[in-house]
């Protein structure tokens, strides 16, 4: 760190009064071992340091952490905002420079925002939304596709004091009525339409439909971005430009209180109900600025490309606030990846010379089913003349070691770093992940190294107890950590229930993990994804592993289904890389078993491999096993409302039913 001996203290942390360091201080360098052994030493003092040098503060801190078990406020009595930190900040040395560089799905438009750009419109939206009598603490939710103004919603939002409630734009209206409902919020966001693989989305109809008899909502805000014709009812709706064009331009940044509620974020829906996850102001931006700058190391050379929606936590930490804390530029794609084809985010990079990329383990699946084996690979959309890449990302789900292999290879030609970054909605930012800004790491593919400085965490067994080394157990957190959720939106209990009852005291994810000799943690996949078959635990990431480093399989899934003998039979689905013929279908179906057997073991031998199109996934990319289940014993599915394509249901119910063993 540039100043090694500013930590501790309380009261000269307010740098906003000192005229604003941060600057210089925000360089990380490259003292991991430095950083970890500080974090060890006194990981308070650690903390509070990142908060001084990383942020910049109204009124210092009193007080690093408050821990009403399992409670945290962090950085007690310090005022600060997020969007001061993300955009105000800037404005002296950064104003001309691209904030936001966005791509529109055709291609055909493209917007550059820089920093001053960005401190204009958020002050004129923050107008607006007084004007719409939005206060400190009210909830507002914001429904937009991949635009700017969805940021720029977001971070007006922030300078206010109000709490912003994104909600993916591709959820269904039961999903969007819920999430309004439940957050309570009396203004939303939106927009006419969004464009999705060429066509017209019909966004604002959607959320009528949403908000039919929701008299909650007194205003809804509609962006114009497809201008296609749709039904406005007055007066409870107004156009984004109209709002703006009569909007004062000067709104200054509210000092607010550290714990004050920055954003609820409802989590994917993976496993079900969705939980309204709150996080703070201070604690949540220290902890996404530090592991930003640790992870990425970005500096003004950097050109910075993450995948995710907005709508999901990586958007809201690793697109919104961490990159714009760090007054770097960031590519904003607004379509699908595969559009118009599955080169589509290699062009991107070449386009916009992006040096630094983001992304998830099962877009790199599906990018890696069009880099087909052997002669002529990248021809058909595989990735070439990406020369400008320095470092690569993922998150989201385990990546086996095949992708990973063929991310760093393929893709990184085998220069570029790859990063597997663990965490969650409820962590706010990265807790483990390799960080090639501060420390070199010797990559292990597949497992995504250690916890970042200052967050301990621990593998345990079922009741609690410490285990082997190299033996499967239950991640655990040991201490609080800055970016920590600070509760569930109106519902302590079950926030309690969720995350601190299974392990009194400490913090339970519910993923399985295991750590190595050398320290390196391997994720293993969700706990409520294992199998017990025969009196054995088996994870679902560790058998997709072993069906995904078949040559033929792009993609896999497994899940359980109720056996007499046995307590669960094993059911596979795979996906076969482009290029295999169906009449090899059965033969694949019967390598991906004596693949199984012989590298898991024959008590992991499937009672059914199905070789399928492809498989049912939230919108966030995440692959919904709960629906494979329900398929594979033919029941209903039940909830479909998180699916990002509701006709994969029918394409594999026909073709369990044809194929039936
Ligand atoms: P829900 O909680 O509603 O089921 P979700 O857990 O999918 O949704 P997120 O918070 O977006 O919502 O995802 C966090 C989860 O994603 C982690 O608990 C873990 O299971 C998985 N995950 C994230 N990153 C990684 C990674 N690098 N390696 C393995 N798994 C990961
Ligand atoms: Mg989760």
């Amino acid at each position: 760190m540039s100043d090694a001996d500013s930590g501790g203290s309380s009261s000269s942390n307010s740098n906003i009064e000192r005229g604003g360091d941060s600057d210089e201080a925000v360089a990380a360098g490259r003292d991991g071992r430095g950083l970890r052994e500080s974090a060890e030493a006194d990981p308070e003092s650690f903390w509070a340091r990142q908060a001084e040098e990383g942020l910049e503060w109204f009124e210092p801190f009193d007080a690093v952490l408050e821990w009403d078990r399992p409670f945290a406020r962090w950085f007690v009595g310090g005022t600060t905002n997020a969007c001061y930190n993300a955009v105000d900040r800037h404005q002296h040395e950064r104003a001309d420079k691209p904030a936001i560089i966005w791509e529109a799905e055709d291609g055909n438009q493209r917007r550059t925002i820089s920093y001053g750009d960005l401190f204009v419109d958020v002050q004129r939206f923050a107008n607006v939304l007084k004007s719409l009598g939005v206060r400190s603490g009210d909830r507002v939710t914001i429904c937009l596709p991949m635009v700017p103004e969805l940021a720029v919603a977001m971070l007006a939002c922030a300078r206010i004091g109000a709490v912003h409630t994104v909600i993916f734009s591709g959820f269904s209206a039961a999903s969007i009525r819920e999430r309004v409902s439940d957050s309570g919020s009396q203004v939303v966001i939106t927009a006419d339409g969004g464009y999705r693989r060429g066509r017209v989305i019909e966004l604002k109809k959607t959320i009528d439909e949403a908000l039919s008899g929701l008299g909650s909502v007194r205003h809804v805000v509609v962006l114009q971005r497809t201008r296609h014709e749709i039904a406005m009812s007055g007066p409870r709706d107004k156009f984004w430009d109209d709002l703006v064009g009569a909007a004062p331009d000067a709104c200054p940044a509210v000092p607010l209180e550290s714990s004050h509620p920055l954003f609820i974020l409802y989590t994917s829906g993976t496993t079900g109900k969705p939980k309204g996850v709150l996080h703070g102001t201070g604690g949540y931006l220290t902890h996404v600025h530090s592991t930003f700058g640790w992870a990425f190391g970005a500096g003004d050379n950097d050109v910075y490309f993450c995948t995710a929606d907005i709508g999901w936590v990586t958007g809201h930490s690793y697109v919104v606030y961490g990159p714009l804390m760090h007054g770097i530029t960031s590519v904003m794609y607004e379509g699908a990846p595969d559009h118009p084809g599955p080169s589509r985010m290699w062009q991107l990079i070449r386009d916009h010379a992006v040096t630094i990329f983001y992304t998830t383990p099962t877009l790199l699946r599906m990018l890696m089913r069009f880099d087909g084996p052997g002669e002529g690979r990248g021809r058909h959309g595989g990735p070439s003349g990406l020369d400008t890449l320095r470092l690569l990302g993922t998150v989201g789900e385990p990546i086996n070691p095949e992708v990973w292999r063929w991310y760093h290879e393929r893709v990184g030609r085998g220069r570029c770093p790859v990063i597997d970054t663990w965490w969650q909605t409820e962590t706010g930012g990265m807790l483990i992940s390799p960080l090639p800004a501060i420390e070199d790491t010797i990559p292990k593919p597949g497992s995504a190294a250690r916890p970042v400085p200052g967050v301990e965490i621990d593998v345990l067994d079922d009741e609690g107890n410490p285990i082997p080394v190299g033996t499967k157990g239950q991640l655990v957190v040991r201490k609080p950590w800055p970016g920590m959720l600070m509760t569930l939106w109106g519902d302590d209990a079950r926030y309690k229930e969720a995350y601190w009852k299974r392990y009194p005291g400490l913090y339970h994810p519910g993923d399985y993990a295991r750590i190595d000799e050398d320290g390196y943690v391997w994720l293993l996949g969700r706990a409520d994804d294992v199998l017990k078959v025969a009196g054995h635990r088996i994870g679902t990431a560790e058998l997709e592993g072993c069906v995904v480093s078949h040559d033929a399989v792009a993609e896999s899934a497994v899940c359980g289904v109720p056996d007499e003998v046995r307590g669960q039979s094993i059911v596979v689905f795979a996906v076969p890389r482009s290029g295999v013929p169906e009449a090899g279908h059965d033969r694949l179906a019967s390598e991906i078993v004596k693949k199984i057997r012989s590298e898991v073991g024959s008590i992991a031998t499937p009672g059914a491999v199905y070789v399928v199109p492809r498989l049912p996934k939230t919108r966030s990319g995440k692959i919904m096993r709960r629906l494979l289940k329900s398929l594979a014993v033919g029941g209903e599915v039940g909830d479909t409302s998180t699916l990002e394509d509701a006709d994969v249901i029918g394409e594999i119910r026909r073709l369990l039913l044809s194929q039936k063993p």
